[in-house]
């Protein structure tokens, strides 16, 4: 028999990082709260028939989100055999309302105190077996990221399996109690005793999805809201309120006993730098100038120069190493390839199309190995947090969801677990829209596309990169507004608490595992997805139709170059009409590399490599800074990969949304590059034709949308 452990507790307690600890796996660790959206499953080391299970954090039983519901309906439809409580030490108070909660459900429950490396830091003091007497489950104190105590609290969490359920030892006022043993007696008698309790409170709290699993009738329902509205009328408060109150009183009395807490006389060293970092009119330059940092030294410089190597070296003519010249992998395995008397067209393929395509994508691994260092550093500090902090007042001042930011940030990395992080919004529409939006900042592969650009056709410039994130952000509050406008989404935004954690350097280990999984993930897909994509683009520019029938032909009669042209059409109004882009952009809803290894293909880039600068130097002859920048706005916003659009589907749960959705990316996208491009080209030549006419009155059209007056919200 297995038996079944779940970790529950806040956001940002420390219960991924426990079971990484206790399962030896690799599951992501952000300090934030939300990123843990789903519930995740491992086995013990060393411990083959104890599983444990990995829940989204939640504050309290009562859900309002569907990652609460989640986590909710885990522990009342599929009973673990105990629960393992982790508490935040630093924040006792708010983490033992769920504990409360907890021991009502009938199930054993052991209390883990965690962050006690902090606690006691600090030099507090926390009387754990006066708190177990006074919760009626086993405390223990551990600190997850030390791994101090962990082994202990697992084997206390196993034990507690076989023991006595845990019995609350918590009563509410008298009156409160006599309804809830009215409640217990009148609809409840059929469930076990141990899980009557739990129930009935949540039916004092008149909880609807309970009311609605417990399946009761209308008579039974009557019956007992007769009774719970006494008792409200008697405290003069609603059910939900005076469980709430009455549970915080009840802490309050316990905890005063319980913990010694010295008193900070300063502030924490983390109050102090908030004051700066999250100061109201130093917040955004900061952030900008930390991102300009970052960028510059990851796009511009340090990478820049690692991406020349790999480009220029390794996937080009080579390297002098120490006066020694080491040829680059084409030359090598072009000498194999002769070597081995290999027929021509084979050739061609794996240098031309494969080894073109997936090392124009592997070139860039460098330069995003060194951002993803920065961005590990970033998020484990604790400063991605105060960006989520910081956006929400720009967000809140949008009338949007401050709540969206943390999808967002998730999206930097992949768009596929941001659009699951949209989760953590309670309402709807705005969830809806989050996950509309989410794509629109660039994702980690959409990274080597601006490099590219900036690099070929902006001499490196630093100012692309962070560009790029923040036409993605004011693209996300452009959407909101404009949406929230409209029928379909109008609606009032709920507020967003978000606790700050304290800033800490981040360990070692999580950086290096956090960059190892962004840049590993990269790497895969470079030898899947990206090497299937690059097969299908050289057999497709390579054989068509000539005068001598269907064979291999010149680029120019190729199937592929008959589709684009075809296609490409549509795309002139944004200044790259060739088809060559007009592919690439296709490509690149299978997955956004696509479009560098497409690229790198169509414009034969093993072959311009003479110098450095050349590398991408055939670009410049189709593109002009003004048509390559719209060619980057539009690969940014149109709909996302293949796996994102699944995400979008999955989350919306309706095909409907789906293609309102990807209709509605694509749409912008083409308008925005649009609008730049023919705006570009009137501002830099004063070129002035219909396509301008069109931009403009675009413009006019969106500026209306964006003043107009938001439409009654009736409900
Ligand atoms: P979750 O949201 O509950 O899954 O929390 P995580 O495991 O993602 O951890 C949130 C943050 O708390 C991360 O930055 C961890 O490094 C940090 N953390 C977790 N446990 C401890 C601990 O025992 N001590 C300290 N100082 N930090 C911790
Ligand atoms: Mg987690």
């Amino acid at each position: 028999m297995s038996t079944k452990i779940a970790l529950v507790g806040n956001p940002n307690c420390g219960k991924t990082t426990l079971f990484n600890e206790l399962t030896g796996s690799n599951q992501f660790v952000g300090n934030w709260p939300g990123v843990t959206v789903e519930k995740k499953e491992g086995k013990i080391k060393g411990q083959k028939d104890v599983t444990v299970v990995d829940l989204p954090g939640i504050y309290s039983l009562s859900p309002y989100t569907p990652e609460e519901v989640i986590a909710r309906n885990f522990l009342i439809n599929e009973r673990p055999d105990a629960i393992l409580n982790i508490i935040d030490g630093t924040s006792l108070e708010r983490s033992l309302f769920l504990t409360t909660q907890l021991t009502e459900l009938g199930v054993p429950v052991v209390v883990a105190i965690n962050m006690m490396d902090v606690v006691l830091k600090n030099g507090g003091y926390i009387n754990t077996s006066r708190l177990a007497k006074e919760l009626g489950c086993k405390v223990v104190e551990i600190s997850a990221l030390k791994g101090q105590g962990i082994t202990q609290a697992a084997e206390v969490a196993i034990d507690a399996v076989s023991g006595a359920k845990t019995v609350p030892l918590h009563c509410f006022s008298g009156g409160v109690e006599h309804t809830l043993a009215h409640i217990e007696e009148a609809v409840l008698h059929g469930l076990p005793q141990e899980q009557q309790r739990f129930f009935a409170v949540k039916l004092f709290e008149r909880d609807k999805l309970i009311t609605e699993v417990l399946q009761l009738t209308a008579d039974q329902i009557s019956h007992i809201d007769d009774d719970i509205k006494r008792r409200e009328a008697a405290l003069e408060d609603d059910g939900e309120s005076i469980i709430t109150a009455e549970r915080y009183k009840y802490i309050d009395s316990i905890i005063k006993d319980c913990i010694k807490i010295k008193s900070i006389g300063s502030q924490s060293v983390s109050d102090k730098i908030d004051k700066i970092v999250t100061n109201r009119w130093l917040a955004l330059p900061i952030f900008a100038l930390i991102m300009f940092i970052v960028y510059f030294i990851s796009v511009s410089t340090v990478g820049a120069a690692a991406t020349d190597w790999a480009n220029d070296g390794l996937f080009g003519e080579g390297w002098s190493f120490f006066g020694m010249w080491i040829p680059g992998v084409p030359a090598l395995l072009g000498g194999v390839l002769e070597f081995v008397n290999c027929a021509e067209w084979l050739k061609s393929l794996i240098l031309d199309g494969v080894l073109s395509g997936v090392g124009a994508v592997l070139g860039f691994v460098p330069q995003m190995i060194i951002l993803f260092i920065f961005l590990a550093f970033l998020e484990g500090c604790g400063y991605m947090a105060r960006i989520s902090f910081i956006m929400d007042r720009v967000f809140r001042r949008f009338g949007l969801s401050g709540k969206s930011f943390i999808p967002i940030l998730i999206g930097t990395g992949c768009g596929v677990p941001g659009i699951m992080a949209s989760r953590t919004i309670e309402n709807d529409r705005d969830r809806k829209i989050t996950i509309m939006t989410t794509t629109f900042i660039p994702c980690s592969a959409k990274l080597p596309i601006i490099a590219l650009i900036a690099g070929a056709l902006f001499g490196g410039a630093a100012w692309v990169a962070p560009s790029a994130y923040f036409v993605g952000i004011a693209a996300i509050i452009c959407s909101g507004v404009i949406l929230k406008k409209t029928k379909l989404f109008s609606n009032e935004t709920s507020p967003f608490v978000m606790e700050l954690p304290a800033y800490h350097i981040p360990t070692f280990k999580n950086v290096v595992r956090s960059t190892w999984e962004r840049g590993w993930s990269f790497i895969k897909k470079a030898g899947t997805v990206v090497l299937l994509g690059t097969i299908f683009i050289w057999v497709s520019s390579n054989f068509g139709f000539d005068e001598n029938g269907f064979g291999m032909v010149d680029m120019t009669d190729s199937i592929l170059a008959r589709l684009g042209s075809f296609i490409a059409p549509l795309f002139a109004p944004l200044g790259w009409g060739g088809w060559q882009a007009s592919i690439a952009a296709l490509t690149g809803l299978i997955a956004k590399e696509n479009v560098v290894s497409t690229l790198g293909i169509l414009f034969g880039f093993s072959e311009v490599s003479e110098n450095g600068n050349q590398i991408w130097g055939a670009l410049s002859v189709d593109f002009s800074m003004i048509s390559a920048y719209s060619f980057l706005l539009f690969n940014l916003l149109c709909a996302p990969c293949f796996a994102a659009m699944g995400a979008i589907r999955r989350e919306m749960n309706n095909a409907g949304w789906f293609w309102i959705a990807v209709g509605y990316q694509c749409g912008f996208a083409y308008i925005v590059s649009l609008c730049v491009y023919q705006l570009g080209e009137l501002i830099s030549v004063g070129v002035f034709g219909v396509g301008t006419a069109v931009a403009l009155l675009l413009i006019a059209g969106f500026v209306f949308m964006i003043l107009r007056r938001p439409i009654k919200i009736e409900n």
